[in-house]
């Protein structure tokens, strides 16, 4: 196939490489001459535009910051420049809202579309283990499992447009809820007098046991290897956490949802990433 690809930052570029190792053309566009040169160097064909890179293609793919952008890109440069009829697929972490507002225009110019948030971060992204929870309809999906394929190992389908983003940001809540709960334990058993490891070698077996301890423990040298073996280096950055918390209390209040531990999550890690928005979110053992 031949895949336009929008946005080839820190998760884009490891994709688009993955898409061209998976035998197709990929033709490039992204704002930064560095994100350019780096695909070209990955075997993608580059462009001067998105316009101009959706040129002739049979799918566009794109990896962008947030919902403004996304929304800009495919209003300006993507609907109606892809050839007639191709599928679009939006790889992005935004909000529910700009999501469906995107779908439903891209539908209504008679392309089929659909959101594609990925789990999993820079390293997933390059070695082609991204999951991708995925909106839109069954034709749609059917349409866009076999590029997402190229650069994941897991597809599921989560319904209709903007489902993708709504699991993304519901379990993105959880994850952090259950990283500063994770962390508040270790912090306190240790004041108790636990050793981190005896207090792990227990309840990762008990019925505190959860993924923050068992396969991330914000402790160094307890658990599997984590970024808290690396100084709190690498892995998912707290200010993206922040991001996904912000997107999550933004569609609490437009659901009518009632979230406390999301919002006091989102309280801690906007006062954490102000100064140490680059750690790892399990960095906010920390603070407590
Ligand atoms: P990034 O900032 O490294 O990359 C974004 C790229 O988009 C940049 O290269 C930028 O130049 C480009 N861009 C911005 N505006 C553009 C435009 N109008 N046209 C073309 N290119 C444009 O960000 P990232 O870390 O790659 O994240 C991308 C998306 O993936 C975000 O929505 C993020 O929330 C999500 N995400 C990131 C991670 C992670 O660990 N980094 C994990 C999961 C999801």
């Amino acid at each position: 196939m031949k895949i336009a690809f929008i946005g080839l930052g820190n998760m884009g570029s490891g994709m688009a490489a993955n898409l061209v190792k998976a035998g197709h053309e990929v033709n490039a566009f992204d704002l930064s001459e560095a994100a350019t040169a780096a695909a070209r160097d990955n075997g993608c064909a580059t462009f001067a535009s998105a316009a101009e890179a959706c040129e002739g293609v049979d799918a566009v793919v794109s990896m962008l910051p947030n919902g403004a952008i996304v929304k800009y890109v495919y209003t300006a440069d993507v609907i109606g420049k892809a050839p007639a009829g191709v599928i679009l697929l939006d790889c992005s972490t935004i909000d529910v809202a700009t999501a469906r507002e995107v779908i439903a225009e891209a539908e209504g110019a008679g392309y089929e579309m659909v959101d594609a948030p990925v789990s999993g971060g820079i390293a997933a992204a390059d070695a082609g283990t991204l999951t991708f929870m995925v909106g839109g309809t069954e034709s749609a999906f059917n349409r866009a499992k076999p590029v997402l394929e190229a650069m994941g190992k897991a597809v599921i389908h989560a319904g209709d447009a903007g489902n993708g983003q709504a699991v993304k940001i519901c379990n993105n809540m959880l994850l952090a809820i259950h990283m500063i709960g994770t962390a508040e334990a270790f912090a306190m058993a240790q004041k108790l007098g636990l050793d981190p490891q005896t207090f792990f070698d227990i309840s990762s077996v008990s019925s505190g046991q959860n993924w923050s301890m068992s396969n991330y423990c914000p402790v160094p040298g307890v658990g599997p290897q984590s970024p808290s073996d690396n100084d709190y280096q690498g892995g998912f950055a707290s200010a993206l956490m922040l991001k996904d918390l912000t997107l999550a209390m933004d569609a609490a209040e437009t659901s009518g949802s009632n979230t406390p531990l999301g919002k006091h999550a989102q309280e801690l890690y906007k006062a954490f990433a102000q100064e140490n928005g680059e750690l790892d979110f399990s960095a906010i053992i920390k603070t407590l």
